[in-house]
């Protein structure tokens, strides 16, 4: 440890107070090696914040989160939101007690002995996964606890060894939940019930009006930290190498968007069972195929291959369209057109998958392949219109599950009335429209059939 280094890493905590945690990250991955900094997120509204910022900025952070085995199901499922949703993988670090058993008539570990549960299944894990790095990331805020009150935005985290960085310390609660609110930033709906601050099930409850966000944790005891954040931490400099460089204000908000394949681009069909949605997609990819690659993704063969196990609730309804986008995403990116033949029932989360793609600079082209249920109902072979408008079949789409017709469509097609043929000129025509599609590139029907 030098004088000048410990004073190094002071000043560089001045000079980032008050910036916005795009800039202190920024900062902070610019100034360590590739990969030496981690972030670790529990799924609070903080950590979904800084995953969404971090995302946005394409930061060169390794998220992580330490898996105790004793979270809510709620949280597992963000966890799958947030990946799908930024397209990005959080390392799952299990505790190594996360399974262990507890003997008949013993009180589990959380209730005999919580702070050596803790140790056990976060703050050891922790450790071992911080050997890995040079900095790690957290998301507390200054306001939350008074072991929290004094954190820098980088300091030396004395009881792990490294540099901890928090750019979110100077932020409030209503600061966090104003960035989810402009960004759809994927949260826990334990939220709306009252959980203020989420950790493991067994230790977590709901607060009431008035108390503090944290009474909920560990209720009916002193402990209020799993002791990850505890103090003290002092400043001393990062051992043995490397010296942050403070040089915040020449770091960049962000990465400005990376560059494409040309040629991609993603073709949103929804609408419902039976109307037309495969069928549309085979012709168009049979038109589309002339100078680039075109991949259809099928709802029935992702839900084989890709979401084997997802249900029809809202919730995996919304992951099975969010683990579509993302793939597709992924597709156009390298300059495939992509096409999509998925029911893809809510209008948010088709709106979200847009947003991610043109977030990303791929031109995103919704068609509503329409059809009235009677006329579904009529060529349907299966019988299964029939069997739900009767009320024997539940969750099916359009009669006994919702199905929200997208507001402004790209393209209309009505498969009603109009020949495949004719609805695939019409998405042709927009995609040409919209300069995706140079004139004589696709084929003609003719062609298409000879
Ligand atoms: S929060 Fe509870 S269950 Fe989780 S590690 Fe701590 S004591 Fe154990």
């Amino acid at each position: 440890m030098s004088a000048r280094t410990r004073e190094e890493l002071a000043r560089w905590a001045r000079d980032l107070e008050g910036k916005e945690p795009a800039e202190i990250l920024s900062a902070v991955t610019a100034a360590f090696p590739p990969g030496r900094v981690g972030f670790a997120t529990g799924f609070g509204p903080e950590g979904c914040v800084l995953v969404d910022v971090a995302a946005r900025a394409r930061l060169p952070l390794d998220v992580f989160t330490i898996d105790t085995g004793t979270l809510f199901p709620e949280t597992y499922a963000l966890w799958n939101r947030l990946e799908a949703r930024y397209g990005l993988s959080i390392r799952r670090v299990a505790s190594a007690t996360a399974d262990a058993p507890v003997a008949d008539g013993a009180a589990p570990p959380w209730e005999a002995d919580p702070d050596r549960c803790c140790e056990l299944r976060k703050v050891l894990p922790l450790r071992a996964e911080l050997a890995r790095f040079d900095a790690w990331v957290t998301a507390i805020r200054r306001d939350q606890t008074a072991d929290r009150a004094g954190a820098a935005i980088v300091e030396w985290d004395e009881r792990f060894g490294l540099v901890k960085v928090n750019p979110l310390a100077a932020w409030s609660s209503a600061d966090v939940w104003r960035h989810v609110r402009a960004h759809e930033v994927p949260t826990s709906p334990l939220h709306d019930q009252g959980y203020a601050s989420i950790g493991c099930a067994p230790c977590t409850t709901p607060v009431g009006a008035g108390e503090d966000p944290r009474a909920g944790r560990w209720r009916g005891r002193a402990k209020k930290e799993c002791g990850l954040h505890a103090r003290p931490v002092a400043l001393r400099p990062p051992t043995p190498t490397p010296t942050p460089t403070p040089t915040p204000t020449s770091t960049p908000t962000s990465t400005p968007p990376r560059s494409f394949a040309r040629g991609g681009f993603i073709l949103w069909l929804t609408g419902l069972s039976g109307a037309g949605k495969s069928t549309l997609s085979r012709v168009l990819q049979a038109a589309l195929a002339t100078e680039r690659p075109v991949e259809i993704l099928d709802g029935d063969e992702v839900r084989t291959y890709l979401s084997a196990g997802l249900g029809f609730s809202k919730e995996d309804r919304d992951t099975n369209v969010r683990r579509i986008g993302f793939v597709a995403r992924l597709l156009a990116r390298n300059g495939a057109a992509a096409v999509t033949a998925a029911i893809s029932p809510y209008a948010e989360t088709r709106n979200e998958v847009r947003s991610l793609a043109e977030r990303d600079g791929v031109p995103f082209v919704e068609v509503f392949v329409s059809a009235p249920v009677a006329a579904l109902a009529a060529r349907d072979v299966k019988g299964l219109y029939r069997k739900a408008l009767a009320g024997e079949l539940t969750r099916f789409t359009g009669v006994s599950d919702p199905y929200e017709p997208p507001e402004r469509p790209d393209v209309v097609v009505r498969t009603d009335v109009e020949t495949i043929d004719e609805s695939v000129e019409t998405i042709l025509e927009h995609l040409r429209a919209r300069g995706l599609l140079r004139p004589g590139d696709a084929r003609t029907a003719e062609e298409r059939a000879s």
